[in-house]
């Protein structure tokens, strides 16, 4: 076999991948036919295409490339380790410099008596870590009973069995016997889709409620702990009402639920602060993170856990692991990362200057004929498309019809943007510009005004 280079032509890389590579999330029969887009290289906010376009990435690879691309600290900070020590195990009585300085690392930076961390290689691993390691600690602490995780409809966890579980997409759940036992979903506080005729924070405070009917129901002494992101990132970034958090946050201290905070979006600077939990005013016993955490550079997750958590489950032999669990490689690259982020001070920034300045640019849109609100929380945002601003309908066209066609003029305009059903998202780079923000908004009102046109002419409402 001939090996192929970013150089080669589009359409020989096309072929070979639609002969032999299966995506996720793909109907790859679909893909097969149109070809997929090439992406050869990359630097700040910007991919380059196999036909050379260039492309403002406004989702930061898959919401994780917090630092931007081509950064050679990190390319450096692999190659280092590679040549030092490329790989040790962690799990007979041994340990590794890299994974002992981002453990330690990672403890400074959480919020509170988060001073501990079991390392996964992806977001899912660390969701999979996590549901056995809150069953584990109720059953040391002698209530062997409270096994029942509460999770909401809509919500992201990753896309293993067990986090795909906690997970509440019920695309995910109808294939493959999903979801397994002891997981119990409650809605989402989605209020443009599923709010009705009640304001924001009345439909904020009943959507937090009914977790306390659901640990009610189930018995409070079963429930071992509710999961939820800050802001739900792949369901569409729903922002939940102020009224939200704070009802969530009484209800799992009065009934005594271990408070996972799925950080995996949300930590690492994206909603401005270093973790979700922080902006939202959230204390999690235990924070899940993958992602930013290497800004993408290496595949690397983890949980961390609370010294309560950690004195009763380091009390026993906790039988889990992964091969790579703190891998040094990608322990050295995410410790580089996240000294990049703190020392430049990138957190700060988004706050105080590009966030704010997004904000305004991104809510402006609003004024467009299909966008019905415009919700945004540091760099991560999305769009409601609607035929009915007054009445938030949704369009008559199956779901996602007109986000997908906003979606392809975006890649035609050379703007990535995603889109959620008729949810339209963005989760740039944190390093992106006030001018790339410009492009940014340019391009995406462009693309708004070529697919409203494009659904005017062919009549879909
Ligand atoms: C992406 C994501 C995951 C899964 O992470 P992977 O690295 O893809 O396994 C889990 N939780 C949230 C909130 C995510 O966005």
């Amino acid at each position: 076999m001939n090996i192929l280079t970013a150089n080669s032509p589009t359409a020989e890389l096309q072929a070979r991948d639609a002969a032999h590579h299966m995506h996720p999330f793909t109907t790859n029969a679909d893909l097969a036919s149109k070809g997929a887009r090439v992406i050869t290289r990359a630097e700040g906010c910007w991919l380059t295409d196999s036909d050379g376009h260039r492309i403002l990435d406004a989702m930061a690879g898959l919401w994780c490339v917090n630092v931007g691309y081509g950064r050679k600290e990190l390319a450096d900070a692999a190659a280092r380790q590679m040549q030092e020590l490329p790989y040790y195990n962690t799990f007979f009585q041994t340990t590794h410099v890299p994974a002992l300085n981002l453990a330690a690392k990672l403890a400074e930076l959480a919020p509170g008596d988060l001073n501990h961390v079991f390392f996964a290689c992806s977001g899912s691993e660390a969701n999979d870590t996590n549901l056995r390691l809150v069953r584990t600690y109720w059953q040391e602490k002698g209530q062997p009973e409270r096994q029942v995780i509460i999770s909401r409809w809509n919500g992201y966890h990753g896309s293993s069995v067990g986090s795909g579980s906690l997970g509440g997409m019920k695309g995910m759940h109808a294939q493959g016997g999903m979801p397994i036992p002891g997981i119990h979903h409650i809605d989402q506080p989605h209020w443009w889709a599923e709010g009705g005729d009640m304001t924001p924070e009345d439909f904020g405070l009943a959507r937090a409620q009914e977790l306390e009917k659901a640990i009610l129901e189930i018995g409070q002494d079963k429930v071992a702990a509710f999961i939820a992101e800050p802001i739900q990132g792949a369901g569409g970034v729903i922002v939940p009402p102020e009224t939200y958090w704070p009802e969530i946050q009484r209800i799992v201290d009065k009934y005594g639920i271990l408070l996972i905070a799925d950080e995996v979006i949300c930590g690492f600077g994206r909603t401005g602060k270093w973790f979700g939990s922080q902006t939202l005013d959230i204390r999690p016993d235990i924070m899940t993170i993958a992602k930013g955490l290497s800004s993408g550079y290496q595949p690397i997750g983890g949980s961390i856990v609370s010294d309560e958590i950690a004195k009763v489950i380091d009390a026993t032999e906790f039988n889990h692991g992964y091969t790579y669990s703190g891998h040094p490689v990608a322990c050295a690259v995410a410790l580089e990362n996240l000294r990049i982020l703190d020392e430049e001070g990138i957190v700060t920034r988004v706050r105080t200057e590009t966030a704010p300045y997004l904000k305004e640019k991104f809510e402006s849109l609003t004024d467009h004929p299909l966008v019905g609100e415009a919700k945004i929380v540091g760099m991560m945002g999305s769009l409601a498309l609607t035929p009915n601003k007054e009445t938030r309908a949704p369009f008559q066209a199956e779901a996602g019809t007109v986000g997908y066609i906003t979606r392809e003029r975006c890649f035609a305009n050379n703007l990535i943007m995603r889109h959620v059903g008729d949810r339209m998202i963005i989760s740039p780079p944190l390093v992106i510009s006030r001018d790339e923000i410009d492009t940014l908004i340019d391009r995406a009102r462009l693309s708004l005004d070529e697919a409203h046109a494009q659904i005017e002419k062919a009549g879909i409402k």
